[in-house]
């Protein structure tokens, strides 16, 4: 039996248990919390049969889910490439992103391009896409409902894509992600995992771009990632006037 099949065996036999009047005492939901924590680190449920990406976009442009569709302009389910072995995942759309309905292509988006490029990569090798897919007003940070509201759309995405490690974009996206309340700061260049793929927290261009000299950190996180993926950046070209 897989491990897959055994943890679902067990919270089955776990919330059989719950179902079960007299054993009701024993088994409590902070058990089974417990087991789903235990295992919270194992291999992900593949991919619901019949699913694709392109159900998921449409799902995502006729959501209403949480309070962000109230706002938005476009929704924006995030875009690549469909077997990409790194998934980026930012906090939420922005103005740019919300007018046309593509991830991270405002001045943070341009930022994360060049950071792709530098890892020899393009933006159409890899999968970009955020923690929500509507814009939040004024850019505020997505609220904890409003990012648990929208997970499902991330998780299916995540399992029709399959990529070998995520990037978590900033504080926002790895809270959301790990479920935890540490900063980016502590939580950026450790390997942490969800559904059981590699996760890498780094900082998010946005900030990067507000403090450049976070910029070598994020790109040491980002050659780990690309060490696990067995891939070394290109060399680097010497930039004129240097
Ligand atoms: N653009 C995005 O798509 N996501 C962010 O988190 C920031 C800018
Ligand atoms: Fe739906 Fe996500 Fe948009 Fe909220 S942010 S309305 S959950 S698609």
């Amino acid at each position: 039996m897989g491990l897959k099949n055994l943890i679902e065996n067990l919270e089955d036999a776990v919330r059989y248990e719950m179902d079960e009047e007299e054993n009701a005492s024993e088994v409590t939901p902070e058990t089974l919390e417990q087991v789903r924590r235990a295992f919270k680190d194992a291999p992900r449920r593949p991919a619901v049969k019949g699913d694709t990406l392109q159900r998921v976009t449409e799902e995502v442009a006729a959501c209403t889910l949480c309070d962000l569709h109230t706002w938005r302009t476009k929704t924006v389910p995030g875009q690549g490439a469909a077997n990409a072995e790194i998934f980026f995942i930012g906090e939420g759309p922005g103005a740019d992103e919300d007018r046309q309905g593509i991830a991270f292509i405002g001045r943070a988006g341009q930022l994360l391009t060049k950071m792709i490029q530098a890892m020899g990569l393009t933006r159409d090798e890899v999968f970009i896409g955020n923690i929500v897919k509507c814009r939040p007003p004024s850019n505020r940070t997505p609220h904890p409902d409003e990012m648990h509201a929208c997970m499902p759309y991330l998780k299916r995405q995540i399992a029709l894509i399959k990529p070998k490690v995520i990037v978590a974009l900033g504080s926002t996206a790895a809270k959301g992600l790990l479920d935890v309340s540490t900063g980016i700061t502590k939580l950026r260049g450790n390997w942490r995992s969800f559904e059981g793929i590699d996760l890498m927290p780094t900082f998010h261009p946005a900030y990067l771009l507000r403090n450049p000299s976070a910029k070598h950190e994020a790109w040491a996180d980002l050659k780990a990632v690309l060490k696990r993926l067995g891939r070394t950046p290109p060399p680097v070209r010497k930039r004129k006037g240097r």
